[in-house]
């Protein structure tokens, strides 16, 4: 049973979808197991570095070496206002704004390279710079905006006029369906008048502009909107903090009254998720180089270290475990570096849907590279659990592993958690098959649909299926790629396997599939390995053909990158069909319930939801002049 707020949900997500697929999509037609070798190889070439980019791109370096202090950044929690004046006054704030708009008008590829380099040294202001151009105002005006609102806004923010993207709110996280920002439109239909609270808007408290996203009546769809945050009624009702990322300037936001003309409507009004969703296909990009741009320093930082700690008798990296660590950080990081180089580099030709693709980047990486900070503390040992001050006050070097850590984990949080872009990717991946047979399992359909549907079924399945059977990936298939070729023939094998599996899942889930998260994550996540494999076999084929210098260290890499993955997936397809699926779940659903609330016992009660919290239970603590909520005493059991 489907209840109403789930069904809600469900239609919100899917309205904002965007249905149709104009142009090719790699990871659909993987999906669909064909794998477009054609759309991938030759892999992109390194663009030639244009003089403009380059000129910046040393600037910044400079600049972040000379005028930025990520260490004292992190501890007091702010940012310099130099600093900002320092990268505004450079056209930071600009970079992905066309040139006719004031901006420095990069590339996709570019931005990513600045990304790169932000997220190897201080994450703070990679979220600060990535906030106001990947998701804030520059991003949905370029696509959606009018001449007029790109002319007035645009100029702006490519100076320095900070911005941010509203979307969060204290009930509506992962499901928009359930915002209730509301801009109702006045009599004269000239503004709209904006009440709501916004929560976690990144800039927030620095913005001079933002993208809000409410609902405007009377349809009640979720439209976006520019709102300068000088107009009246617009409120900064808190500054947030995090566990990392100390200085990102987050609000909670309040809107009372405030009067938004209806020039400042982003769009087709009601069509503001869609917006927000297509604003964030190139958006997401910004993560997978960022991160990439901290595995990196995570390899210099343990290559260096393992080699000068000796320990029992010889440097820590000739200890097998430690070896193997290094050998897989640098295999993913450049497994990382050639995924996020793709993506970026479809976004710049265009041509390309690349809705999937910036969803597994963003999804890939920043687990990739959560799991290389880890790797990296645990090579650094306890000088990774200790912070940069401290190590320095000791005369070490200071690293800050234990900052990175800090500011990593919210990547797979913000711009789609884990679950959800695993979600979103499961959806598409099942598209064409509730495209042609979504009638057959839907159980509200008339016997008369279900029949038309099933010859229709029958027509494209009696071609389709047979042909996911038979396709040539054996020698000689792929022999310009050398020693990788067995890796990218695996690639085109997995492929038709992974559509068969989606279709044995139609099959015997029928219309419960969707709810099957489980055995469709593991299809999202065999999609990604494949992805993954085809950017760095490609890579490593590009780099051999055009003599580049490290390209047999590559090879290896990608070697050693591919046995891995190869293992990932098929451990993936076993668990498919031989898991624990049914049991966890119930399990799961007994947790909740409470039935194993008995194991929480002789602990201080901690998890307690609002609810249950009295106020008594609430204490200040004036000295630190911020008002702390922490919890007196445990609730009675
Ligand atoms: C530092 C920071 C900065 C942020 N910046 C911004 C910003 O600038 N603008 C903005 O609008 N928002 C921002 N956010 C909000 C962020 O996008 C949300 O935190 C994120 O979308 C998840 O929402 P939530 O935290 O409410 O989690 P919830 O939606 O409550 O989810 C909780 C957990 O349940 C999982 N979950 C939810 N639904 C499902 C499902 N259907 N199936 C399986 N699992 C599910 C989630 O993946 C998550 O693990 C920011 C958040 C943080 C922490």
């Amino acid at each position: 049973m489907v209840d109403e707020g789930e069904a809600r949900s469900r239609q919100v997500a899917e309205g904002a979808r965007e249905t149709a697929w104009k142009k090719a999509s790699f990871l659909r037609d993987l999906f669909l197991g064909s794998f477009r070798a054609d759309l991938v190889f030759p892999y992109p070439d390194e663009p030639p570095e244009r003089a403009e980019f380059g000129s910046f791109y040393e600037e910044l370096k400079t600049f972040l070496a000379t005028r930025v202090d990520p260490i004292a950044i992190d501890e007091t929690g702010e940012y310099p206002p130099e600093v900002i004046e320092g990268l505004a006054a450079m056209g930071a704030f600009g970079m992905k704004i066309p040139t006719e708009y004031g901006g420095l008008g990069f590339t996709q590829r570019e931005y990513e390279r600045v990304m790169a380099l932000l997220g190897s040294y201080d994450a703070n202001l990679t979220a600060l710079l990535s906030a106001h151009q990947s998701i804030g105002v520059p991003q949905p005006l370029k696509l959606f905006g009018t001449e007029e609102q790109k002319r007035k806004y645009l100029p702006r923010c490519a100076k320095g006029a900070i911005s941010g993207f509203a979307l969060t709110e204290p009930r509506a996280g992962s499901d928009p369906a359930t915002i209730t920002a509301l801009a109702e439109p006045t009599r004269d239909g000239k503004a709209f008048i904006l009440n709501g609270t916004k929560l976690w808007c990144t800039n927030g408290t620095l913005a001079e502009l933002l993208v809000v996203m409410a609902r405007t009546p009377p349809g009640d769809g979720i439209s976006a909107f520019v709102v300068e945050t000088r107009w009246k009624g617009v409120e900064v009702k808190r500054r947030c903090r995090f566990m990392g990322l100390k200085a990102l300037a987050n609000a909670e936001l309040e809107f009372h009254d405030v009067v938004v003309p209806r020039e400042n409507l982003i769009g087709v009004e009601g069509r503001g998720l869609k917006i927000a969703l297509v604003t964030l296909n190139a958006g997401r990009l910004s993560l997978p180089a960022a991160t990439t741009g901290a595995v990196k320093a995570c390899l210099e930082i343990c290559r260096k270290w393992s080699n000068a700690r000796v320990q029992w008798g010889q440097p820590i990296g000739k200890h097998e475990a430690i070896a193997h660590k290094l050998a897989d950080i640098a295999a993913t990081a450049f497994a990382m570096e050639s995924v996020a180089d793709l993506a970026a580099e479809m976004a710049d030709r265009g041509g390309y849907d690349i809705r999937l693709e910036a969803a597994a980047a963003k999804e890939w990486n920043t687990v990739r590279a959560w799991e290389i900070v880890d790797d990296t503390l645990e090579i650094r040992g306890g000088r990774g659990f200790e912070t940069e001050r401290s190590l320095a006050a000791r005369g070490e070097v200071p690293i800050g592993i234990e900052r990175m850590m800090r500011d990593s984990r919210v990547n797979r949080i913000f711009e789609g958690s884990s679950e959800i872009m695993h979600l979103f990717m499961a959806r598409e991946a099942v598209d064409k098959h509730l495209e042609i047979a979504g009638a057959l399992i839907d159980p509200k359909k008339r016997p008369a649909e279900k029949l038309v549907a099933a010859l229709r079924a029958f027509a494209y399945y009696a071609v389709w299926y047979p042909t996911r059977w038979l396709g040539w990936s054996w020698w000689p298939r792929f022999r310009t790629f050398g020693a990788l070729a067995p890796h990218v023939r695996f690639i085109e094998r997995a492929s038709r396997k992974l559509a068969r599996s989606l279709f044995y899942g139609m099959l015997v889930f029928r219309a419960g599939l969707e709810r099957r998260q489980a055995f469709l994550f593991r299809t999202v996540d065999i999609a990604m390995e494949l992805f993954a494999m085809t950017a760095v076999t490609g890579r490593v084929r590009q780099m051999l053909d055009k003599g580049h210098p490290n390209a047999r260290e590559a090879e290896r890499l990608a070697d050693l990158f591919c046995r891995k993955s190869r293992r990932t997936v098929a451990a993936r397809f076993r668990a498919l069909w031989r898991n624990d699926d049914v049991l966890q779940y119930r399990i799961g659903r007994n947790v909740l319930d409470g039935a194993h609330a008995w194991l929480e016992g002789g602990i201080m009660g901690l998890g307690r939801t609002a609810a249950e919290l009295e106020p008594r239970a609430f204490v200040k603590r004036p000295a630190a002049g911020v008002e702390v909520h922490a919890i007196s005493a445990p609730a009675p059991r």
